[in-house]
């Protein structure tokens, strides 16, 4: 049975089941698409029992990275689990998404612009039915909008024709669940929109970008989503990605990043480390915010003091309040000091 540990006497976290999407509002790609994501197909672990055993805290790339961005973004999205209604940016990133997806199932001579074009249509169908949510996003006066949201989806599939050719390409692995148990007991786990694998064995991953500017905002926080997924293909396939590459589809620009791995052991410390972090700040119930240019995208305003808004109290215990705050007894209190 797995043992899926909450920072102590707190609700488990919302990435934390053992088979639970890990793509939360503001998933990985830096807040462009919303929750329970519906490209996910492989939502079951891929772990073993035995693995899932070990299990002593999990983290996601969103949600590490929601913790450094600001702390009580962390807390509202993965302890208060406040529900966020997705913008239409964030739920167009998931319908490029879906069509870019299901490009790669045709025969690669037939994947054109028009293919995909021809795609959005069925595809925004799928997902309006399968989420409600988004689909209330065009009901009453903006049922209008919808013609011209779904010619901006076009222009971003335009746009990814522009940096790659998918008739050249054959993807190995495409909305795929990668996750590892690291020594520490810390599971990593996060969705790969694309991994490419050459005939001698190495490993691009490919993650599509649909948001706009400003794109230094996210920019961080796109690498560090790439190096998380690095890591956990490095410690479950015994070779260190080749290359990292994030496809910015609306400025039409690929860049490429190449890790080693000394600096993916140093950010495995580190994670260790972002993990002790939330495992302090979630034992004395203190989670700052830390307002940035983030905060234009935070759907919590209304409730963070930087904005004048008064956070709810803290939620209701799992556990008696009265049992005390052991970071060695959670496994995952010592993990070490940032690289
Ligand atoms: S508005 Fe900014 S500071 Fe406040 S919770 Fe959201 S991200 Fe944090």
């Amino acid at each position: 049975m797995t043992v899926e540990t909450s920072p102590a006497g707190v609700p488990a976290p919302r990435d934390a089941g053992p088979n639970s999407d890990v793509d939360r509002p503001g998933g990985e790609d830096g807040g462009e698409r919303g929750s329970q994501h519906p490209l996910r197909r492989h939502r079951t672990s891929t772990l073993s029992a035995a693995e899932l055993a070990d299990v002593r805290g999990s983290l996601s790339p969103s949600r590490a990275a929601d913790f450094k961005t600001c702390p009580l973004l962390y807390r509202y999205r993965t302890i208060d689990r406040l529900p966020e209604v997705p913008s239409t940016d964030q739920v167009r990133g998931t319908l490029v998404h879906a069509v870019l997806e299901k490009l790669y199932e045709l025969p690669a001579a037939q994947r054109t612009p028009a293919a995909a074009a021809a795609l959005l249509q069925p595809e925004w169908q799928r997902l309006a039915e399968a989420e409600p949510a988004m689909a209330e996003l065009f009901t009453g006066d903006a049922a209008a909008d919808l013609d011209g949201w779904l010619a901006s989806a076009g222009e971003l599939l335009d746009g990814y024709f522009t940096v790659e050719d998918p008739q050249r390409l054959e993807p190995a692995e495409r909305e795929s669940l990668i996750e590892v148990v690291l020594d520490t007991g810390l599971r990593l786990r996060g969705f790969v929109d694309r991994l490419d694998v050459s005939p001698a064995g190495d490993i691009r991953v490919v993650d599509y970008k649909t948001g706009g500017s400003p794109r230094e905002a996210f920019e961080a926080r796109a690498l560090f989503q790439l190096k998380f997924y690095a890591l956990v293909l490095w410690r479950t396939r015994g070779v260190v990605p080749r290359s990292l590459r994030l496809l910015y589809l609306k400025d039409r620009e690929a860049c490429d990043y190449s890790p080693d791995a000394d600096e993916l052991a140093r950010f495995e410390r580190n994670l260790g480390a972002l993990w002790a972090a939330i495992e302090r700040a979630t034992a004395a119930r203190q989670f700052p915010p830390k307002r940035s240019r983030l905060c234009d995208w935070c759907s919590h305003q209304s409730r963070c003091p930087e904005f004048g808004g008064t956070p709810p109290p803290f939620p209701v215990p799992a556990e008696p309040e009265s049992a005390p705050v052991d970071p060695a007894a959670t496994g995952v209190g010592d993990l070490g000091a940032a690289g």
